[in-house]
């Protein structure tokens, strides 16, 4: 993680000025306890987690539950074990944003006594209003601005006492009603709402805003540097005016960089969730979800999403990167470490007519050709095998290299055969492809030196074993899931192939043992991982063939 970028820069500047000594970086990861991390917050995680990192600092891991509404303890135990499945750990700095009510209050009361807030008489109708809330020529109206100090005070202290129904008041930050950044015109800083928190229960009616909330969780925590997506620009003078306006000891910088945009994929919690919700997918760990606990179930390890993210490093725009990035990295990880396995996912007899009924004989096949410490396994061969169905073509295209009439074909890290003939259904679909094994040549050459050009894989039909394949796609269709044609919803767009259940494929004997989570490569097919919920359910992580490196 030793990678550099304008955060750190920025940062290099503040050391070398003195105002911070490097092991005193101190910086957070604040999610929103309301639906699972996805790749998006791994590129937040990756700059909170690994600035600190970097400067011998910190990471606090804080949940911000300032917003009652929609929390669940499901989400917090889920965010905490996706971040230490990545590798990222808090240490013992593990924070709630509400644990900090009380003293969002005081200092709510600290801004009123000052006359830097009032409470405000504006319903939510009058809000929207521009007789109110004004326009880009108009400054905002507020009949409440001059309400007394003591008068503030006084209310406020009966609003968190439950003496009002919801939207009856709120309280407003002082600052610029005729401001050109909306955010300061006087923003609401506490509402009213009568909801039971999920850790606070009813002890508070009263909540405060995230704007005025954040900046403040961070200078109770010595926050030095409080990383955030790009559409906090905007609110970054509300937040250092609500960190120089309260007597908080620390300052905390706000700096912001680009979100993660990848194609063909939304990564909003709120579109995720309603995913989810309506059984659109199945789970948020459905193996087609941008979220990590959806990654690491369709088989993405933790070092090919942290090499994705740094390879599109940190920008301050906002750009949109190429999933195919994405499959590049897991692709590699994977070519490395995966052992290779074989599977025929659509099955076909291939029967040996000149090999001994009732014999088996074993094959050993590398585990990794790649790799010569990975070791090789042996495989069955009898006389009765599966090939794949597209191995074998009646009326082959040009450059078929697999069996044809006529043709030969080597059966992978076993005997060269020849085709010998054809067995029929009663309605013409083929009941098995006969052919005549090269018995003198086991693995090695054809007597005659002569090449055979194709290899294809089989597995005997003795000892395969049945399982499920799900063939996983992209989720959406439109690469730019940002941009969408007018009138069109995110959902249109929904991949109806995007998981594919392919019943009753073969697998070798030796996959009876793998545990879930184990990620194979089934050779000339793709890579693999046997699901977590489903025993015999492979699912597939990516193909083999990668378009990116082309394309890039
Ligand atoms: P969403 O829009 O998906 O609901 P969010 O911003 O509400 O995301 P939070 O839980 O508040 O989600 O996010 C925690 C941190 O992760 C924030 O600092 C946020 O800036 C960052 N983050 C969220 N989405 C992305 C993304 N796509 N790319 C980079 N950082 C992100
Ligand atoms: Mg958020």
């Amino acid at each position: 993680m030793e990678s550099t970028n304008f955060i750190h820069d920025i940062i290099d500047e503040e050391i070398a000025e003195g105002k911070y000594r490097a092991d005193e970086i101190h910086t957070r990861f604040p999610p929103e306890p309301n639906g699972y991390l996805h790749i998006g917050h791994c590129k937040a995680l990756i700059i909170d987690f690994g600035t600190a990192a970097k400067y011998g600092g910190k990471c606090n891991l804080r949940m911000d539950d300032t917003n009652p509404a929609k929390e669940d303890t499901e989400f917090v135990d889920a965010i905490k074990e996706d971040i230490h499945w990545l590798g990222f750990d808090w240490g013992d700095r593990f924070y709630y944003g509400s644990d900090y009510f009380d003293r969002d209050y005081e200092y709510a009361v600290e801004l009123i006594k000052k006359g830097l807030a009032y409470v405000c008489e504006l319903s939510a109708e009058q809000f929207r209003d521009p007789a109110y809330c004004g326009d880009l020529t108009h400054p905002a109206v507020s009949p409440w601005r001059d309400r007394p100090i003591e008068e503030s005070l006084d209310l406020f202290s009966r609003m968190k006492a439950g003496e009002f129904p919801e939207g009856k008041y709120t309280l407003r930050a002082k600052i610029d009603l005729a401001s050109g950044n909306f955010c300061m015109r006087d923003p609401v800083i506490y509402r009213i709402r009568y909801i039971d928190h999920h850790r606070q229960g009813k002890k508070w009616c009263i909540f405060p805003m995230y704007d005025f909330a954040h900046p403040i969780q961070d200078a109770i925590e010595g926050i030095t540097h409080s990383l955030c997506s790009l559409e906090y620009e905007i609110h970054r003078p509300l937040y250092d005016w609500v960190i120089n306006n309260v007597s908080v000891g620390c300052k905390p910088r706000q700096i912001e960089f680009a979100r993660l945009n990848i194609t063909n994929t939304v990564l909003s919690k709120r579109y995720l969730r309603y995913l989810v919700e309506n059984d659109i997918v199945d789970g948020w760990d459905d193996p087609r979800m941008p979220t990590l606990c959806g990654l690491r179930r369709r088989g993405y390890t933790p070092e090919s999403i942290l090499d994705f993210c740094q390879r599109i490093g940190v920008s301050k725009s906002n750009s949109m990167v190429d999933i195919g990035l994405l499959e590049h990295c897991i692709r590699e990880d994977l070519n490395a470490r995966a052992p290779r396995r074989v599977a025929v996912l659509s099955p076909i007899k291939l029967i040996v007519d000149n090999y001994p009924e009732g014999k088996t004989e074993y094959f050993d096949l590398p585990n990794n050709p790649g790799d010569p410490e990975a070791g090789t396994r042996a495989l069955p061969f009898t006389r009765e095998l599966y090939i794949d169905a597209d191995d074998f073509a009646q009326v082959p295209p040009p450059k078929f290299f697999r069996l044809k009439p006529d043709g030969e074909v080597r059966l992978m890290g076993a005997y060269i055969v020849k085709f010998a003939s054809l067995e029929t259904n009663a309605d013409g679909s083929i009941k098995a492809v006969h052919v005549n094994a090269d018995l003198e040549t086991g693995c090695g050459m054809p007597a005659d030196g002569h090449k055979v050009k194709g290899t294809i894989h089989w597995l005997s039909a003795d000892y395969a074993k049945p399982a499920t394949a799900i063939l996983y796609d992209r989720l959406f269709t439109e690469e730019n899931m940002n941009d969408l044609p007018e009138g069109k919803s995110y959902i249109d767009f929904l991949n109806p192939s995007s998981a594919e259940k392919v019943e009753n494929i073969m697998v070798e004997p030796s996959l009876a043992d793998a545990k879930p989570g184990d990620r194979f490569q089934f050779v000339r097919t793709g890579y693999f991982c046997l699901d977590r919920k489903n025993p015999g359910v492979f699912n597939r992580v990516v193909g083999l063939k990668d378009s990116f490196p082309k394309k890039a």
